[in-house]
């Protein structure tokens, strides 16, 4: 079954028009058998993830690997894979790579048709409200969040009753409705001079508190935090990080700064996925350990040499939900289609704007 989906028109009085699965035409069904020209097809894409998936895997990641390859072709179609996705995704199948306003500005930029989101749900409404022209697919529409589920747009209606006049910023962890909602957008690399840009004595940061506890701690202005947390990150504690050290002599330790404070605090360094995938290659540690969701040690491990991964391995159940089979069945039948209402996604388009503006 083909459905859309909208999270952010919960009042349902928007109607999309034609379904993507109506709009575009029916492929054939590309056959999915381990042979030797799946072999022969896809030996170069292997030889990118050897380091991390042992041979014998391979043939049942393949035949996917090449018939979603040939149905992006057909499509028009490019491939978002943010760094929590899997190795036979991220690089094997993958246009492009990164976190997710990364991902949905070079969307954006591309000529492709089609935006295929190997992430969760907030970040596939983050390419459409970026991309409105273009058909966006998640490959399961129950790929969730917690830190985007934490909080609604009615939500940040009451806060500004609670806190009149105090601005608010919203981490792009949110969902279309609360970006709407919001003064501004923020990322865990630019959240600072976000906060520091409003000239209030006062802001309100939603929806991850250990995001909003480390501004309080960098910066004069109050910070008012919303109570939200990650469910993979908040599982790391002080304790475990200090035992890897123990164990591991030398080992750098790099956190996410969605982990509670005092894991960061400890931690050798501390940034966005994509600051801590830039530590890694520039610094090239001998020994490392990324306090973050297991697939991204894996997907910089594949690549790099001359460094030893340290794994505390916390996955992200939601990001786990996007699969080759599952991006398979998405170009294939142009599900699942995600739909944002056109005035809300202009609301929630003006508050990421507002934060790229800040620079
Ligand atoms: S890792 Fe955390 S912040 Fe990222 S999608 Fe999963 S629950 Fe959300």
């Amino acid at each position: 079954m083909s459905m859309s989906t909208s999270l952010s028109n919960p009042m349902g009085a928007w109607r999309a028009g034609m379904p993507a699965t109506a709009r575009f035409p029916v492929l054939p069904r590309p056959n999915l058998d381990w042979t030797p020209e799946v072999e022969a097809a896809t030996a170069h894409l292997y030889e990118r993830i050897a380091k991390v998936m042992p041979p014998v895997e391979w043939p049942f990641h393949a035949p996917y690997v090449k018939a979603i390859n040939e149905l992006k072709r057909a499509r028009n179609a490019v491939i978002l894979a943010h760094n929590y996705q899997t190795p036979e995704i991220y690089h094997c199948v993958a246009d492009y790579v990164g976190d997710s306003l990364q991902l949905a500005k070079l969307a954006a930029a591309s000529p492709a048709d089609v935006i295929v989101q190997g992430g969760v749900h907030f970040m596939a409404e983050t390419s459409k409200i970026l991309s409105p022209e273009k058909t966006v697919l998640i490959p399961d529409a129950e790929a969730g969040c917690s830190l985007a589920a934490s909080i609604t747009g009615a939500d940040v209606r009451a806060l500004r009753r609670e806190y009149p006049g105090v601005p608010i910023v919203a981490y792009v962890n949110t969902s279309a409705e609360v970006k709407a909602e919001v003064d501004i957008c923020c990322t865990s690399s630019n959240a600072l001079k976000i906060v520091e840009s409003l000239g209030s004595d006062r802001v309100i940061m939603v929806p991850d508190r250990f995001l909003a506890q480390s501004m309080a701690a960098q910066t004069k202005v109050k910070i008012i935090a919303w109570h939200g947390a990650c469910e993979v990150h908040e599982r790391f504690t002080a304790e475990e990080i200090q035992s890897y050290r123990a164990d591991h002599p030398g080992v750098k330790i790099i956190a996410h700064p969605e982990c509670p404070r005092e894991v960061v605090e400890i931690s050798d360094f501390a940034g966005s996925t994509a600051a801590m995938i830039d530590y890694v290659r520039t610094k090239r540690p001998a020994r490392v350990l990324l306090v973050t969701e297991c697939s991204m040690a894996d997907n910089v491990a594949a690549e790099t040499t001359g460094t030893e991964f340290v794994r505390p391995c916390n996955f992200c159940p939601h990001m786990k939900r996007i699969t080759l089979p599952r991006i398979f069945d998405s170009l294939l039948y142009m599900r699942e289609e995600v739909v944002v209402d056109p005035l809300l996604a202009e609301r929630a388009r003006a508050s990421v704007q507002r934060m790229i503006d800040v620079g």
